[in-house]
């Protein structure tokens, strides 16, 4: 049995024409939808159930979050959608809350690296500094191992 489990789907796909927010470009049409992501403890006990709605901009391959459905997005036009700023360029709240968890799980060899591989795999491209904390986040855990291995051979010597 899985100690943590976590669960994504797209729905309500759709095509949006918007300005993009990230690199500027204007009058972008790209594929907009509606994830559901659910997290579970043991696979029974839900820890988090959001819906986000998402843009991908083609122009920079980034991936936008709107504050809108997909549906309701599609209806409006370009300067609407500026003007009220609706799409952002940012990362997932949920993976942010994984890559907390991870950083917090660093120094377990099973647990951390699973919050970790939750964090980092699904849906595409994230901004800069989410990939460096990922990095990060490698090394520690690499060195927090290497630590716990050197400490279990000098605890075998006594
Ligand atoms: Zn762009």
């Amino acid at each position: 049995m899985l100690f943590y489990t976590h669960s994504s789907e797209r729905c309500d796909e759709v095509t949006a024409h918007f300005h993009c927010p990230a690199c500027g470009d204007r009058d972008v049409r790209g594929l907009a939808w509606t994830e559901r992501q659910s997290t579970r403890l043991l696979g029974i006990l839900p820890i988090l159930e959001e819906r986000l709605h998402w843009v991908s901009a083609p122009c920079c391959e980034r991936q936008l979050m709107s504050r809108v459905t997909p549906r309701a997005l599609a209806e409006l036009d370009p300067d609407e959608i500026q003007f009220g700023r609706i799409l952002r360029d940012r990362v997932s709240p949920v993976k942010i809350l994984l890559l907390i968890s991870a950083y917090l799980f660093c120094f377990m060899p099973v647990l951390g690296p699973v919050f970790f591989l939750f964090a980092w795999l699904p849906s595409g491209s994230s901004r800069t500094w989410f990939r460096m904390a990922c990095r990060i986040w490698v090394i520690l855990h690499l060195v927090m191992m290497n630590a716990l291995v050197v400490l279990l051979i000098m605890a075998d010597k006594k």
